[in-house]
């Protein structure tokens, strides 16, 4: 069969299911968003209902209490959340590290974590940013030592979103430094290991970051002194995580472009009903201009298009294709939706005129939420440059 651009009825069942259990929370979005952008307070009873309809379940086997509808229903549901006024950030970070621990987790590890994930009793996190390792993961110096049947963890971690409130973290250390892989002949990717912290450690101290970004979750630096992690903890393959690790950040960066698309959504709805609305000369609405109107249906048809290549991005990582592809179609999904998030936005905004800068319409927290995603999960540059090097294959510069 050739190309089919149909959804799946499933898919379809997902997408209702999202939009029906977001109405209860219609009544009250406005003092629920404000929960999360002022108080920065975890919204536990939404959290409970992804659960309910089977969102932290999506990327979980039936036989580890998951449903399985897999990526692309996930990707799905989180376009609607977006879209419906809300953000699904720690949902992607868990859904991420369940896609690692599924993958590269041993037999043990899947039947103590994904039942949890899937039945919404666990949150998880992700800790692989450093203080002085942040694009460059491989400079990270955050170590962990074998102790008998525990690994010793200590060093630094920056921007850990969500670990207050997260039950384990899917933390990246170096298990080999950089200097003996390099006196070993080893390149700058070995030496790296995942494990599952336990967040309440003892040796864990959590120090907030004042951040004007990601509603309802808090970013923390992280000093690790002495953590001791049982070695069953131990995700994949000792010194070799860096494979293990990508397992997990194609799906982050695909939801992301879900998050991205549902924002472009929830921007062209504000600035269409302003604009058929909102009349300044004569009886004419400024949706008529078309300098409000132009920008406006090109991001409409850029929506398009880049839903396209999100929705072949997450097909891909189901149909279980090669990382490195999945990896490009998510880099250029990322890319694309993220560019097109701050230009809905923005759009928005201007059709707003002054009221786009007035908190009730919300539109600059959703600007700072889209520009976030243009730096955050990976940077606009960094995908550039995996582009130019692995699918042009131009030189590195770095
Ligand atoms: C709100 C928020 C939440 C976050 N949550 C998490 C989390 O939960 N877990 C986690 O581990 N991290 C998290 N992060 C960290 C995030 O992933 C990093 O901030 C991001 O990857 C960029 O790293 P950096 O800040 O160290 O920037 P740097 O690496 O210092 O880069 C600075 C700038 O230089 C550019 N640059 C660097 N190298 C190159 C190059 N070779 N070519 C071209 N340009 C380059 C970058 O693209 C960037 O624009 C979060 C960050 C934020 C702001």
């Amino acid at each position: 069969m050739g190309l089919d651009f149909t959804l799946a009825e499933e898919h379809g069942m997902v997408r209702n299911a999202v939009r029906g259990m977001l109405e209860k929370y219609a009544p009250r979005q406005q003092e629920l968003r404000d929960m999360a952008r002022k108080e920065r307070k975890f919204p536990e009873e939404l959290w409970q209902d992804y659960a309910k309809v089977g969102l932290t379940g999506c990327l979980v086997p039936e036989e580890y209490g998951g449903n399985n509808m897999g990526l692309l229903a996930l990707t799905l549901g989180f376009e609607e959340i977006t879209a419906g006024g809300f953000s699904p950030g720690l949902l992607l970070v868990t859904a991420m590290d369940s896609a690692c621990i599924l993958k590269n987790g041993s037999e043990e590890q899947k039947r103590r974590f994904l039942p949890k994930v899937a039945d919404g009793s666990w949150k998880l996190c992700f800790a692989v940013t450093e203080p002085d390792a942040g694009t460059n993961t491989f400079r990270m110096k955050t170590a962990a030592r074998r102790n008998g049947d525990v690994y010793l963890i200590s060093g630094q971690k920056m921007f850990i979103t969500g670990v207050d409130v997260a039950d384990y973290m899917l933390l990246v250390a170096r298990t080999t430094t950089l200097e003996e892989a390099q006196q070993q002949g080893k390149p700058k990717s070995y030496g790296l290991s995942l494990f599952l912290v336990d967040t309440k450690s003892k040796g864990i101290e959590k120090q907030p970051i004042p951040v004007l970004a990601s509603e309802g979750l808090t970013q923390f630096q992280l000093f690790l002194d002495n953590v001791e992690v049982p070695a069953e903890n131990l995700v994949g393959e000792e010194n070799n995580g860096t494979f293990a690790m990508f397992n997990s950040l194609n799906p982050e960066r695909i939801l992301t472009a879900g998050i991205c698309l549902g924002m472009v959504q929830s921007a062209l709805k504000k600035a269409v009903d302003y604009a058929r609305e909102r009349k300044v000369f004569k009886e004419t609405p400024i949706g008529a201009y078309q300098a409000i109107a132009h920008p406006l249906a090109e991001v409409k048809i850029q929506e398009e298009a880049v839903r396209l290549i999100t929705y072949k991005a997450a097909w891909a990582f189901d149909q279980g294709l090669n990382p490195a592809e999945v990896g490009t179609y998510a880099n250029m999904a990322k890319f694309l939706a993220a560019d097109l998030a701050i230009k809905a936005v923005d759009h928005a905004i201007e059709t707003h005129g002054g009221l786009g800068f007035a908190e009730e319409t919300g539109l600059l927290y959703q600007w700072i939420g889209a520009r976030l995603l243009k730096t955050a999960p990976v940077s606009r540059e960094m995908i550039l440059n995996y582009v130019a090097e692995w699918n042009l294959g131009l030189p590195r510069s770095y």
